[in-house]
């Protein structure tokens, strides 16, 4: 079979997600997410996602498909004592076989109901059966145990649905058997390159282009568009961290090549505001929103970073025309010629909060957010945002969203950040290439 590594790479596995609470949209399937990073990040190729109800049938039904098809299967769920937790019968069911029971797994029981003074009834000793043919994963967190299976050259591992007790038990039992049968699994290499004011078609087509060359079954590329921006994951895979580099390297320096002035971070947490933060920091320039639609929601974003104090000088959420006349001195005239939803306020509240608040920038937003409220000249999602820094540049620009409200402020919010951010490297080509509009 050759080393682990290139055993690894084509091992297929499958989630079996398991309760009608899944279906029925009462519980969010959260462990088959966590487990596809995790099977994924050690190399198995993730095939398929099942998401069933407690049936025995469909159980027994489903972890024999998934066997057939993949080398691991890992389910989740309906392991609990009570009679709509089947798995376990499903499975011992399927492979024909009956019952032994785990002494350690019966004190451990035994010993947490005696602890929680609950008399201990006949169908608690049910947790300590697991089928004849399985191994107990010690569930040190709950009553059920989880169950490894050896089928000749496949793994099944049965788990609780408890998310915290499914993970314990991968990281500290499941793992290690992977380790064992799959041999070491070698490093996976991933860094997230994260952009921003690029729409996923022209970064891909027209910014990177044809990238063939540098990609391979080991180095792979995806792109992962969100509301904020467009994520790049690059992954490679080598014996070591080293090897696992040297292969991600020339992917990792292309895109730069090309797209460098599109990057704001780097790591899959890395968020749009702390870059602008660095960079504020670095200049020492302190910064000041005005927001109408986004209220307050890029003051909020900048403080999520620890350490804004260095920066943020404040935000005025300038809602009502009042506010924008009072509180950041737009003029009443330009409110009654221009509407509040015009460059020459945006530009205004900009200048007028950067004063105020004593800063060297000033943002703002004004924009008709929805889902009411739009007219033919301003529709729905029609946004100005607007920048002033002293003595350096003082613009607008006009975007133009969605009908979604949470999606409109989401996105005036990210664009008036990468804004700030490419002021401040110096990029001239605004975000989504909105126009620079002068005052
Ligand atoms: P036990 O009965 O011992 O708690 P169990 O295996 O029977 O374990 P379930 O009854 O299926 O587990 O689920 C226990 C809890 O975990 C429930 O609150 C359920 O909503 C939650 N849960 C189950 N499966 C998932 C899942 N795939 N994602 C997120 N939460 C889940
Ligand atoms: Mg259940």
């Amino acid at each position: 079979m050759g080393n682990g590594i290139w055993n690894l790479l084509t091992m297929k596995a499958e989630i079996i997600s398991i309760g009608n609470e899944l279906l029925n949209g009462d519980t969010v399937n959260t462990n088959a997410a966590w487990l596809g990073e995790f099977l994924t990040g050690i190399g198995f190729e993730v095939v398929r996602i099942h998401t069933i109800s407690d049936g025995h049938n469909v159980i027994a039904k489903t972890v024999d498909t998934a066997l057939n098809e993949s080398d691991l299967v890992i389910s989740t769920g309906g392991l609990g004592p009570t009679h709509d937790d089947m798995t376990k019968k499903a499975v011992a069911d399927l492979f024909g076989v009956g019952y032994k029971r785990d002494q350690q797994v019966l004190a451990h029981v035994q010993a947490m109901f005696e602890k929680r003074n609950i008399p201990f009834s006949k169908s608690n000793y049910a947790q300590a059966e697991i089928p004849e043919n399985g191994e107990t994963l010690f569930n040190k967190w709950g009553t059920a145990p989880g169950i490894w299976f050896d089928l000749e050259d496949k793994h099944l591992a049965v788990l609780p649905g408890v998310p915290y007790e499914m993970k314990h038990l991968i990281k500290e039992k499941v793992a290690p058997k992977l380790r064992e049968h799959y041999g070491e699994v070698g490093f996976l290499y991933s860094k997230y390159l994260k952009t921003a004011g690029v729409g996923e078609s022209i970064l891909s087509d027209e910014i990177l282009g044809d990238l063939s060359l540098y990609l391979n079954e080991e180095v792979k590329l995806a792109f992962l568009p969100n509301l904020g921006g467009v994520t790049l994951r690059l992954m490679a895979r080598g014996q070591d961290k080293e090897a696992a580099w040297s292969k991600l390297k020339p992917l990792h320096d292309v895109i730069y090549e090309k797209a460098a002035p599109f990057i704001f971070g780097e790591g899959k947490h890395c968020s749009i505001s702390e870059a602008v933060g660095d960079l504020l920091r670095e200049q020492e320039l302190r910064i000041a929103t005005a927001e109408s639609c986004t209220g307050g929601l890029i003051a909020s974003s900048i403080t999520d970073i620890a350490g804004s104090s260095d920066y943020m000088k404040g935000g005025i959420v300038s809602y009502a025309d009042s506010v924008k006349l009072y509180q950041l001195g737009v003029l009443s005239d330009t409110l009654e010629s221009e509407g509040a939803v015009s460059k020459k306020v945006a530009l205004q509240m900009a200048k007028g909060v950067a004063e105020k608040l004593d800063a060297d920038i000033g943002i703002s937003t004004t924009g008709v957010a929805g889902p009411g409220g739009g007219s033919e000249e301003k529709p729905v999602g029609t946004v100005w945002i607007g920048f002033y820094q002293k003595e350096k540049q003082y613009f607008a620009v006009k975007a133009f969203f969605t009908k979604d409200r949470l999606m409109n402020k989401e996105r005036s919010k990210m664009v008036a950040l990468e804004m700030v951010r490419r002021v401040l490297k110096g990029i001239n080509t605004m975000p989504y290439d909105l126009k620079k509009e002068r005052a």
